[in-house]
């Protein structure tokens, strides 16, 4: 049974196509970028359990996106497969009609779950990782794990078909600069496809500043000047990565450049926190609360019209403003693992 369709544009003639879903603010990493230590260390207060939207609760609101216009659901965090029952709410939403489902993951847990994931009706996943080089992951990520880890949840994905696998870098001046090259050799010619993510100043909490930021632009000619790449256009609209192929034919790679070269005028996104906020921009201080209306025991209608009179007043660019004019202050935005990155 397909779901009736009535779009929603924002201010901007912007569809809302992408809901990104965080069903859980907790990690087994600390990334120094986004969970930094010193924040997120045993003081910090985690929501609690009974905060968390509710696997009833997550998939009658995909619904509800879905017939506003979603089509593509993308499960993160957190660490997503820190959610227990993960794999229930895939299948869950898998069986909403004309929803492509990927995941976000630092694909620690995905040797013990991607097969089950897969089997729910998981389409593709992204796995995160910084560094080949065992000191530099671990101080990035500030953890005793090894990468062979990391790269064990890579070939755990591919084996069970959630494929092309993405792997995101993020890259920051200094710290895994020396990394970019033996990354695309490694992932070169591999079928999975690599992605360089410029370090954004999401949060309030990790410091950033503009000096750091490996741009798009370098990150390209640190690769191009050993393995030619040529650009390949994009293949929707709202994709976020500029993508590149490798001229001897071993495949493609991903830049995004969302400091250097945003993207806000294709942006499709909305973003769903663990206990039910509805955010319109990555970079936004306060969402709208769903779960309050849910638990008021709004109907699917209400709902839908709570969501469309959100994305109708939705005006967001942060990223083509940033150092441009004033922009809110840091210590309001809230963080990229409580919104879903
Ligand atoms: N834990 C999962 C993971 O790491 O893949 C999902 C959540 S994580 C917040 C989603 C993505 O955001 C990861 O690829 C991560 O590298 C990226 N990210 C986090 N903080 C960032 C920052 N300050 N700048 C750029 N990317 C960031
Ligand atoms: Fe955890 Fe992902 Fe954030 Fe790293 S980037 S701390 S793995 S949520
Ligand atoms: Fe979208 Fe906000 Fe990022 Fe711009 S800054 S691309 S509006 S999430």
């Amino acid at each position: 049974m397909t779901i009736p369709v009535q779009p929603v544009l924002d201010r901007r003639h912007r569809p809302l196509r992408d809901l990104r879903i965080s069903v859980t603010d907790r990690c087994n990493l600390r990334c120094r970028y986004c969970m930094p230590r010193e924040h997120f260390g045993p003081g910090h207060r985690y929501l609690d359990a009974a905060d968390l939207l509710t696997f009833d609760d997550i998939t009658r609101l995909a619904r509800v996106f879905a017939s506003l216009g979603v089509r593509k659901i993308r499960l993160t965090g957190g660490e997503p497969l820190l959610r227990r029952g993960i794999a229930d709410l895939v299948a869950r939403l898998a069986a909403t009609p004309g929803l492509d489902l990927a995941m976000t993951t630092n694909g620690l847990l995905l040797p013990t779950l991607a097969e089950r994931l897969a089997e729910a009706g998981l389409r593709r996943v992204t796995v995160s990782l910084d560094s080949l080089d065992d000191t530099v992951f671990r101080a990035v990520a500030d953890t005793p794990v090894p990468v062979r880890r990391v790269l064990e949840g890579v070939d755990a994905a591919a084996r069970a078909g959630l494929t092309p696998v993405k792997v995101n870098m993020v890259v920051k001046r200094g710290v895994n600069d020396g990394c970019v090259l033996p990354m695309a050799e490694r992932f070169r010619g591999s079928g999975h496809i690599l992605r360089f993510i410029e370090y954004m100043d999401v949060g309030a909490t990790n410091e950033w500043q503009l000096g750091e930021v490996l741009t798009a632009a370098e990150i390209v000619r640190m690769i191009d000047d050993r393995h030619p790449l040529e650009p390949v256009s994009a293949s929707h609209s709202g994709e976020v990565a500029t993508r590149y192929r490798y001229r001897d034919g071993a495949g493609e790679i991903g830049v995004i450049g969302s400091v250097t070269r945003p993207f806000c005028g294709d942006c499709t996104r909305a973003r769903l926190s663990a206990d039910g906020k509805v955010h319109t921009c990555l970079f936004s201080s306060g969402g709208t609360d769903l779960r309050a209306l849910l638990r008021a025991g709004a109907s699917d209608e209400e709902l839908g019209t709570a969501v469309r009179a959100i994305w109708d007043a939705r005006e967001d660019g942060y990223s083509e403003l940033r150092g441009r004019r004033r922009t809110r202050s840091r210590e309001d935005r809230v963080e990229m693992s409580y919104i879903g990155g």
